[in-house]
């Protein structure tokens, strides 16, 4: 792939990558025509990758639909899709890791520790790799792209990073790979976390600025669902993720629910 990739820089021709862990859906697709759009060469990598998930979460049961991700590619009109084996990415002597200090620790980073480490290294490689000019990722991993933004800048990594708007189902539900493990009562259920943003710009909108207050209003939201629990609900600044007290224009709210079993994640820009 690497060879490919500079052969194609060689031929000036822009390199667009979407990384992904695969199971493809609109979310995913909307980066992908972003990249169509922006770049004669367009690359998805896919790559379910081991060391972003802690010991008890869902590798084993993280989907993996290549043969209808492959047709969605095509669809597309990808240029090449990188499926890399975990002994390619990972080999036995594999040592050297990436972490972005600070960012890496708060929000998801407190449920899930060493799980940015996991995503900064894989995509460190993954830009070594493809040698892309612009790299997509979803506004639906908030904190990721803030992490993957600083990490960029603090190493000097020539890529442009593009964060894209979050594609929604219908009823408002953030699009995820993880949606599939909801249950049909679980399903109806997941839609308290965009709901709890709906309600938390309802309340910004309506003069509200104390986070606290927006934060309680929030949690009681999602309390009402019996399947429902929430690991974090936080308002930070959108840049550092340091908590503020007062809502200001470019905050981030952001929430992790356990819907089940199934672990969710949203979050809306003030
Ligand atoms: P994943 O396969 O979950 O690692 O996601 C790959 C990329 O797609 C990441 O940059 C995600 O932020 C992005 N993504 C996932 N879900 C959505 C969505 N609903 N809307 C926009 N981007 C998304």
């Amino acid at each position: 792939m690497q060879k490919i990739s500079r052969q194609l820089r060689q031929r000036h021709q822009s390199i667009g990558f979407v990384p992904t862990m695969g199971a493809l859906h609109e979310g995913h697709l909307s980066l992908v025509d972003r990249a169509r759009r922006e770049n004669r060469i367009v690359v998805v990598s896919i790559f379910v990758n081991p060391r972003q998930f802690g010991l008890r979460e869902d590798l084993a049961r993280y989907p993996r639909p290549f043969r209808k991700d492959l047709q969605l590619c095509e669809k597309k009109k990808v240029d090449f899709i990188f499926y890399p084996t975990l002994r390619q990415m990972y080999p036995e002597d594999f040592h050297t890791h990436v972490e972005v200090e600070d960012l890496s620790e708060v929000l998801c980073g407190k449920s899930r520790p060493g799980h940015f480490r996991g995503v900064a290294t894989v995509v460190t490689k993954l830009f070594n790799i493809i040698l892309p000019h612009r790299a997509y990722f979803g506004r639906k991993d908030a904190q990721q792209a803030v992490v993957i933004q600083r990490m960029v800048k603090d190493l000097n990594m020539a890529v442009s990073v593009k964060v894209m708007p979050t594609v929604r189902e219908k009823d408002g539900l953030a699009m995820s790979s993880r949606n599939t493990h909801l249950k049909p009562q679980e399903r109806k259920d997941a839609v308290v976390l965009s709901e709890s943003l709906s309600l938390a710009r309802k309340l910004i909108t309506g003069g509200e600025k104390s986070a606290a207050t927006i934060i309680d209003r929030m949690r009681n939201h999602i309390a009402k669902k019996p399947s429902a629990k929430t690991d974090y609900i936080a308002i930070v600044n959108g840049k550092t993720l340091e908590p503020v007290k007062k809502v200001c224009a470019g905050c981030l709210i952001a929430l992790a629910v356990r819907i089940g079993k199934t672990r969710l994640i949203d979050n809306y820009i003030a």
